[in-house]
């Protein structure tokens, strides 16, 4: 006896899903492919390949409802890509971005040019993308802090996942750290003006956490606590790095020039102002 499966194709499914996007003026199709990819179990590129069963397709469609109403596909599978590694995520920790990269490949290079292992201090972690990417890559120990509990959480789960030499701690920035000095400190803290989160996108505004967005009022909240104490945390030629907003430059810049020196600036794939970082001086 033969059983016939009713089958969908690629093809026929993205149309309905892109006019469903449209509709939602939501711009990245890319998403349906990345749904249809963690589905089916194939590889972007196999796609117009393949068949799908009445199933798949009911399963592909609840995820796409998910994104359609703004949900990020982070969030949506779980998970999300950095540094060519997956990481755990969850709605309690900022998604990884792309332009992170950069500050880790800063803080990478520092490292590699001392020829030696450093302590790094990670502040506001996360779901810990920079601590686990340095550690993994440079086989330094490092140290991270969340004030969160359900991001350190999160961040326990990628620790654990990738066996990283990596401590968690939870602190309000310096405040439960008891003086330890760290070779770096590394910082992707919150930097968005509070009056600026209401434009932003849903998927950002409305599904990521505030706490790892708002800066305060001028953006700046975080870097004017953690440069007030970073010299207290650091060793004789520590330094600092921070992930900044495109406009943050001089004003980061300004904070840093009482007790650092050589300030450097990097930019993104984007070609904006997004890494600042900094010698501590000396005595
Ligand atoms: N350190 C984490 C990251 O870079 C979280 C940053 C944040 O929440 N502001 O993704």
């Amino acid at each position: 006896m033969h059983i016939f499966f009713e089958v969908m194709d690629y093809k026929s499914l993205r149309k309905i899903l892109e006019n469903k996007f449209e509709e939602a003026k939501i711009t990245e199709t890319a998403d349906i492919d990345w749904i249809m990819v963690e589905i089916l179990g194939v590889s972007r590129s196999m796609l117009p390949f393949s068949k799908i069963s009445k199933e798949q397709e009911k399963q592909i469609l609840s995820l796409a409802e998910m994104r359609l109403s703004h949900i990020p596909l982070a969030y949506i599978f779980g998970k999300a890509s950095f540094y060519g590694r997956d990481f755990k995520v969850n709605k309690n920790v900022l998604i990884p971005r792309m332009d992170t990269e950069i500050l880790v490949e800063a803080v990478i290079n520092e490292i590699k040019k001392r020829k030696m292992e450093q302590s790094v201090l990670d502040i506001g972690t996360g779901s810990a993308i920079i601590p686990i990417t340095i550690s993994l890559e440079t086989g330094s120990r490092c140290t991270a802090v969340d004030v969160s509990e359900a991001a350190l959480r999160v961040a326990l789960v990628n620790v654990h996942d990738y066996a990283a030499n990596v401590e968690l701690l939870h602190s309000n920035l310096f405040e439960n750290l008891n003086g330890r000095r760290f070779d770096f400190i590394v910082s992707n803290p919150p930097y968005i003006e509070s009056d600026i989160i209401e434009s932003l996108e849903s998927e950002v505004k409305d599904y990521e956490p505030i706490l790892a967005l708002d800066g305060g009022s001028d953006g700046l909240d975080f870097y004017r606590k953690i440069i007030a104490d970073a010299k207290s945390h650091l060793n004789e030629n520590g330094m600092i790095f921070f992930e900044i907003g495109y406009n943050q430059k001089n004003s980061v810049s300004k904070l840093l020039e009482d007790d650092f020196c050589e300030i450097k600036c990097l930019k993104d794939y984007g070609g904006n102002d997004r890494v600042v970082f900094a010698k501590l001086r000396k005595l």
